[in-house]
């Protein structure tokens, strides 16, 4: 007999939210603690999104975008979710990057990266100062137009070294370049820098599940396996969502899913004027990623080597290097078994940022026998840092931009939403089509795990301020 995910559903909410990546969980949460009636569609099995994991035979699980995010969460978690949330995070001290021009290990914050930039880069300490005021102070209302290369010429003229620590791990976190507006940089980089880098204790199972629970306590209706197909719009206004090929009726939608999408695809151009359509078109997504999960035997112990390990061997810091499929750059995450407290398990993951292209157009053979070579090379790669490692694994597998795309539907696998100018189409939905909004990745200030949490927040209030006029 075939499913019916939406059995019982009722026939008009509120409010629905398409999508439950952390952008859509935590708006569905904070419109259901307003009391607002919320239906929350998931097409996947999960919830999570992006923010998910695996399990694999032998004990392994492995968690897909859990690397590290800024203290800022703890706040989220516990204001908009619960101290219980919040507590399960915790810092991440050994981060270590090693490159043809540094290698060097940090707790990458404020204070340890003014030390190595005074002692290792030989930069005065005016400079620093002035360099993280100005990164700090950055924010959406001011001027956009200088670009994150500018910034640094700015401030460490000639130095591609300094640019290189300052700006791959950003690269890393949501895909931003040189290119990109340096408000982009600021904010994000600041926010890491003001306590370093955190995690979940617990992983992202428990993490996810916690949520899920909150939302069933706070009354939302959950749905996953339903494929929003259509946002319906009457008299220029929202009113319903067809979904596994049933309509139900909401006074505001909220789609978390891919920014270009919502616009062409779930409401459809028509329903636009045709400016908006245009400017819509020209947002770029941001890239996507590959990466390599490598589970180690059980028994098997590996030495501390770090938590996050941003490699390369390129000569100097390039942006489009670090997507090539010819791959130089890689950021390994060591999962030790105090991750998950209880288990005796190790995982890495590697991860890199990709460009769709390269892996769409692939014949069968050449997709599996690419991945393959980015396992084997991956797993080279990582020899350096754990001698003897190979023997160690008993489970290897790669993630490339196509599978990205198939599991959250995300154009060209996008892993961090799209580029800047995305963030004025989403604010910009419910002046077009009233009752439409749209949360999570986007715009690069509003991505990674605490960018699209406090996305959700921002358009629940949003939400909420429509109800009420
Ligand atoms: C490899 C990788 C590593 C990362 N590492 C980190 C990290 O270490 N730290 C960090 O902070 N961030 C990291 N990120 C980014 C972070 O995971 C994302 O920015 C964030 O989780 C995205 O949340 P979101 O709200 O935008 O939704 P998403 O996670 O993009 O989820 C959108 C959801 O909508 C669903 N959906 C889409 N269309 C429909 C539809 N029509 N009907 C029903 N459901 C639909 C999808 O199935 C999906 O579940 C990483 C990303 C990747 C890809």
């Amino acid at each position: 007999m075939v499913n019916d995910w939406l059995k019982d559903a009722k026939s008009r909410y509120d409010v629905i939210v398409i999508g439950s990546g952390l952008g859509g969980l935590t708006c569905a949460n904070m419109l259901a603690r307003n009391g607002y009636s919320v239906l929350l569609l998931e097409q996947h099995h999960k919830l999570g999104g992006l923010a998910t994991w695996f399990k694999r035979k032998g004990g392994h699980i492995f968690d897909i975008s859990l690397h590290g995010f800024p203290i800022g969460m703890v706040k989220t978690c516990r204001k908009y979710w619960s101290s219980e949330i919040a507590g399960m995070i915790v810092q991440l001290k050994g981060i270590r990057f090693d490159n043809p021009q540094f290698s060097l290990t940090t707790t990458f914050d404020k204070e340890d990266f003014t030390r190595i930039l005074k002692e290792r880069f030989k930069v005065q300490s005016e400079n620093i100062d002035s360099f993280f005021n100005t990164a700090r102070e950055m924010n959406f209302y001011d001027d956009q137009t200088m670009t994150t290369r500018e910034l640094f010429e700015r401030f460490f003229p000639g130095r591609d070294d300094i640019v290189r620590l300052l700006m791959e791990p950003i690269t890393y976190a949501n895909g931003s370049t040189l290119d990109d507006p340096a408000i982009t940089y600021g904010i994000v980089f600041s926010n890491f820098m003001s306590k370093g880098v955190y995690t979940v204790r617990g992983g992202t199972d428990r993490f996810i599940g916690k949520m899920e629970a909150e939302l069933v306590k706070n009354g939302v209706d959950i749905r996953t396996n339903c494929l929003a197909e259509r946002i319906t719009v009457k008299d220029q206004r929202v009113s319903g969502v067809i979904v596994n090929g049933k309509m139900i009726e909401c006074k505001a939608v909220v789609s978390n899913g891919n920014l270009k999408s919502t616009v062409h695809k779930l409401v459809g151009q028509q329903h636009f004027s045709r400016g908006f359509v245009e400017e819509s078109k020209n947002v770029r997504l941001n890239n996507s990623s590959c990466q390599v999960y490598l589970g180690i035997k059980k028994g098997e112990r590996i030495d501390c080597v770090g938590d996050l390990l941003f490699t390369s061997t390129a000569e100097k810091f390039d942006s489009e290097k670090l997507l090539g499929k010819d791959i130089t750059s890689r950021t390994f995450s060591i999962y030790y078994p105090e991750t998950r407290p209880g288990s005796d398990m190790y995982a890495i993951v590697s991860s890199t940022n990709a460009n769709y292209e390269d892996w769409a157009n692939l014949s069968d053979e050449q997709y599996r026998s690419s991945k393959e070579g980015l396992i084997e090379s991956t797993i080279d790669a990582l020899e350096k840092y754990v001698p003897g490692v190979r023997a160690k694994i008993d489970y290897a597998q790669a993630a490339t931009p196509k599978t990205f795309q198939r599991y959250t539907l995300h154009e060209c696998g996008a892993s961090f939403g799209t580029k800047f100018e995305g963030l004025k189409i989403s604010m910009g939905l419910p002046k077009e089509v009233r009752g439409l909004f749209h949360t999570g990745s986007v715009g690069i200030i509003m991505s990674g795990w605490l960018g699209a949490a406090n996305h959700g927040v921002i358009v629940s209030n949003n939400v909420d301020e429509y109800f009420r006029s």
